[in-house]
């Protein structure tokens, strides 16, 4: 073939989790590990199903193929009205006198990866905010998205821009609350998004206290900062659905307008099919309208109409009393069951006598924790044990299926830490993120703010 109009495109930047899963399925080795995605393993190393999706997808039987057709462009609507009550209560909702109902539009989205987008889209459109902030570390996806939605939705000549709040306190392995409100008391301005994760941070698995989340209310208040919540863990964080929701329901009693991305992927254990919604709560029901209209337009040119299947199947469990039961007795196990995950591993450690702090890992909470591993010993775990690590040091502990994998990965863990512990470390000073300690063969997660 000749010369393409093509040749002079140049090859994206290269997506590091894809590759690392390229890896992963060509290593040939019984004993591999995947300790980077984010998805739930049975014992015997399958994906891990939920006995109430399989029971309410039985149930469905053949009526689901009655219902395959395209849903409205909102979404499906028996669907929408039991997320809003998953997020916000049934009470907060509909209540005559304070309900939020003619005040909220929500849309069912391509999973929570949909949900942030069109959520980004619409705000960089319409609200045409100066800056986002992001905390640091984060889901990767947050600054891609924002990223994207700031070329859609540019103020004239101003970009959006992108600035990170300090989060993790990773020499305490805790929450840097001074370094968060200070930064944003000193930096952010009327009208700025602030992102933040709902509950069971992703990566950190590190969220604020009731209190905290009180002070940071208030800040949104005194700063008229518009705050846009990220749940893509209701029910990991402490086994329930309503404490899981708490932050977000204390915003509302406190009368903010905001965003809410939710995704059924872990919740429901419902990774392909691509659940998710995006609900904005607005101060009136006339901003609302117009909002929905706005949102229905993106969806439209972006999705036409989102996918049924899962939504079926969501909107069985949640509409059903005794499924909805079975759903949170079955979310309250797999919160244990993470919850026993994460003491077996430290117990482990601690056995072995590892090098280092390890008590944290119990301290936190959701699917994932945050060590500070070095890109040497992420590179010395995947080349010698093969096991697969992010290199932003995020270990995936629902990936830990049973108790041969959290030995063997502890006494990885414990050779490759004695072995590299030597390796330097320092103090370095991130401009707006104040002091951290990284590793002189650090990663690249260490010191950009934007990796997850
Ligand atoms: N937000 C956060 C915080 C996440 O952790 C994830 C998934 N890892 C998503 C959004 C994306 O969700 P989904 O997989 O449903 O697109």
């Amino acid at each position: 073939m000749g010369p393409s109009r093509f040749d002079t495109v140049h090859h994206a930047e290269p997506d590091s989790f894809r590759q690392m899963l390229s890896e992963f399925a060509a290593d040939k080795s019984p004993k591999k590990i995947s300790l980077a995605g984010g998805m739930f393993w049975d014992e015997e190393g399958k994906i891990a199903k939920m006995d109430v999706v399989e029971k309410a997808t039985k149930q469905l039987g053949p009526h689901i193929w009655e219902r395959h057709g395209y849903l409205p462009t909102q979404g499906h609507a028996s669907f929408i009205r039991q997320a809003q009550n998953l997020v916000f209560s049934e009470q907060l909702v509909q209540s005559c006198l304070s309900g939020i109902g003619p005040r909220l539009t929500s849309f069912q989205t391509v999973g929570g990866t949909g949900a942030n987008h069109l959520g980004t889209l619409f705000l960089a459109r319409n609200l045409r905010p100066r800056r986002v902030w992001i905390p640091h570390q984060t889901w990767e996806g947050h600054s891609r998205l924002w990223q994207r939605a700031s070329d859609f939705g540019s103020r004239g000549q101003e970009a959006l821009e992108l600035r990170f709040y300090p989060y993790h306190d990773a020499t305490n392995n805790c929450l840097d609350f001074q370094g968060m409100i200070g930064v944003l008391e000193q930096e952010s301005e009327p009208d700025d998004i602030l992102l933040l994760h709902a509950c069971a941070h992703n990566p950190t698995g590190i969220d604020p206290s009731r209190e905290q989340w009180e002070a940071i209310a208030n800040f949104c208040s005194a700063r008229n900062i518009f705050p846009f919540f990220d749940m893509a863990y209701q029910g990991f964080a402490s086994g329930s659905f309503d404490d899981d929701a708490w932050a977000i329901r204390h915003f509302v009693h406190g009368g903010h307008e905001l965003c809410v991305a939710q995704t059924f992927s872990k919740s429901m254990f419902l990774y392909g099919e691509r659940l998710g919604a995006l609900h904005l709560v607005t101060g009136s029901t006339d901003a609302a309208a117009r909002a929905q209209s706005q949102l229905s337009r993106l969806q439209r040119d972006g999705i036409s109409s989102p996918p049924a299947f899962g939504a079926n199947v969501a909107s069985e469990i949640m509409s059903n009393p005794e499924l909805r039961g079975e759903w949170q007795r079955e979310v309250g196990m797999i919160h244990k069951r993470v919850m026993t995950i994460r003491k077996a591993l430290v117990e482990e450690l601690t056995r072995l006598g590892t090098p280092g702090e390890w008590d944290y890992i119990e301290k936190q909470v959701g699917m994932f924790t945050c060590t500070n591993l070095t890109l040497e010993q992420i590179d010395l775990l995947k080349t010698r044990y093969h096991i697969y690590v992010r290199h932003s040091g995020r270990l995936s502990i629902a990936a830990l299926a049973n108790r041969a994998a959290v030995t063997y990965v502890a006494t990885a863990l414990d050779t490759v830490v004695r072995e590299t512990s030597k390796s330097h470390r320092c103090r370095v000073t991130i401009p707006g993120l104040g002091p951290r300690d990284i590793s002189l063969k650090t990663s690249a997660a260490d010191a950009l703010p934007s990796q997850s």
